[in-house]
Formats: C-alpha cells, sequence, structure tokens
C-alpha cells in the first residue's frame, strides 16, 4: 500500500518560493533517497513533511496513510507513525533522556490502542532496543542529547525510531558530513528497521551512505522538484558525472 503521497508540492519559506512541484509516492516495503546539490530544497521537503512552522504550502498535497498530513499538527504526524530524524537534534536540559523516550514511546502507543508502560515495563524495552545501536545504557540517564557526541546524538536518534516503530522514517543527514561512524550507525540501525510494512526516505548528500544502505528508488532534486527517479544506480551515476547533466535538464526547462 501507498504510505505517503507528495503530489506537485510547493512550499515557500520567508517569502520566498523553494519548493516548486514535488511529486514522491512512497509505498510499505520501500526505501527511497533523495540526492540533490546543497540548496536543493532537500531539508525543505523534510522539514514541510514534519510540520515545521516557518515553512508555508502554497499548493499540491500530501497525503499519509490516506490523511491529509499538512492538517495534522506535528506531534499528531509523529503519533501517527511518521517519524523525522534531523542532523541536529534537540538538546533538552534537565530532561531525562529515559523519560522523554517513554514520553514519546507512549504517546505513539496509545494512538495504536496499546496499554502506557510504566518506568519500569519502559525500561526492559529500551534494554531490549538498545541492542540495535549498541548504546550504553548511561545514555538513558543523562539530560536529553546534552553533552552527546554526534555519533551518541545518531545512536539516540535510531534508538527512538526503534522504540517508536515508524511507518515513514525520514532522514535528513545532509549538509555538513556525519563522519563515517555515525553513517554506520544510521546504516545498521536502518536496515535493521526497515521492514515489509514500513518505508524509509533517506535525504542525503552521500553516496557512502548509499554503500551502506541500498535504496529501492534514488531521487535527484533540483530546484525544488525531482527532476529524476531511477534505482540504485543512479546514485553511483551521478557520483561519477557529478550534477553537470541536472544543470542542462534545469537550462532546458526554462
Ligand atoms: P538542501 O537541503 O537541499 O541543501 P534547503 O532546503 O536547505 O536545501 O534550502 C533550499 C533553499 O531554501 C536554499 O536556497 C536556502 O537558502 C533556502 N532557505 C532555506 N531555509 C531558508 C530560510 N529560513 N530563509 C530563507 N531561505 C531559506
Ligand atoms: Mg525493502
Ligand atoms: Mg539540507
Amino acid at each position: 500500500p501507498v504510505l505517503l503521497e507528495v503530489s506537485d508540492l510547493h512550499a515557500r519559506v520567508e517569502e520566498q518560493p523553494i519548493l516548486k512541484g514535488v511529486n514522491l509516492t512512497i509505498r510499505a516495503g520501500e526505501i527511497h533517497a533523495v540526492m540533490g546539490r546543497n540548496g536543493s530544497g532537500k531539508s525543505t521537503l523534510s522539514k514541510v513533511l514534519a510540520g515545521h512552522p516557518a515553512y508555508t504550502v502554497t499548493a499540491g498535497s500530501v497525503s499519509y496513510m490516506g490523511s491529509d498530513l499538512l492538517e495534522l499538527a506535528p506531534e499528531q504526524r509523529s503519533r501517527l507513525g511518521l517519524f523525522l530524524g534531523f542532523q541536529y537534534p534537540v538538546e533538552i536540559p534537565g530532561v531525562s533522556n529515559l523519560e522523554f523516550l517513554r514520553v514519546s514511546t507512549n504517546a505513539r502507543r496509545a494512538q495504536r490502542g496499546e496499554e502506557e508502560l510504566d518506568t519500569f515495563a519502559f525500561e526492559d524495552l529500551v534494554r531490549e532496543r538498545l541492542k540495535v545501536v549498541q548504546m550504553d545504557p548511561a545514555f538513558l540517564d543523562r539530560s536529553v542529547n546534552e553533552g552527546f557526541s554526534g555519533g551518541e546524538k545518531k545512536r539516540n536518534e535510531i534508538l527512538q525510531m526503534a522504540l517508536l516503530e515508524p511507518l515513514v522514517a525520514i532522514l535528513d543527514e545532509t549538509d555538513s558530513g556525519l563522519d563515517i561512524d555515525a553513517l554506520r550507525i544510521v546504516a545498521d540501525g536502518v536496515n535493521q528497521l526497515a521492514g515489509p510494512e514500513n518505508a524509509t526516505l533517506l535525504i542525503t548528500h552521500y553516496q557512502r551512505l548509499l554503500d551502506l544502505i541500498t535504496p529501492d528508488f534514488v531521487h535527484v532534486m533540483a530546484a525544488g522538484r525531482i527532476l529524476r527517479t531511477g534505482g540504485k544506480e543512479l546514485a553511483l551515476e551521478l557520483e561519477r558525472t557529478g550534477y553537470e547533466w541536472v544543470d542542462q535538464e534545469l537550462a532546458s526547462l526554462g
């Protein structure tokens, strides 16, 4: 079934049109990658899907599990199984990571009609899911992301993903580089959690992430649209040829 359908999506930020007609269909069981130069609108797409208030949708639609995604508050999107991972996760001083993870996990469970987990039951679940990221349990007692290294934040994000069991996970890993350890954490997590019922959208600058995760579809974004879609070989082709053909194709579109 189709989980996420983006149709002719236009969006602006600060009066500046950025997305200019994005079309994307994501079905259960699929891994998609969106690639593209800096400034092509990749992060804007992920922020619009997350419901970031700075972004205004001016045309088009997004359907998620048959509902109008754009009508849902960001927390509802999350409860319904849309997961947004960002490169710079928030730090929340004074809130224990364990409690933060418990609250978000319980919100998702309530949506699915599952019972709330108390601290003890939740600790059992966390201990099991910690294996996905090989994270030291000591991180559960610290404040959310506070003082975590880049790799530790990534582990924590993937742990959150393992607990929330999203239907669609969108991971924006762009711009400044994640180191190879962080890429491996993301890749191992995605590969373990990807299954026939869920889907992943990787937004990435780097072919090297796609050496670790094999996408079913690769989309090339340019000037706020998806210019071309192919299979995993398209990422390798981009690595070889660069983005010059993108400029030519954009110029010919006028
Ligand atoms: P990518 O993730 O592909 O590098 P972005 O979505 O971050 O691209 O940015 C797309 C375009 O939107 C860029 O030209 C960028 O300068 C512009 N942009 C992004 N955020 C803002 C903002 N808050 N105000 C103005 N322009 C923005
Ligand atoms: Mg698959
Ligand atoms: Mg970006």
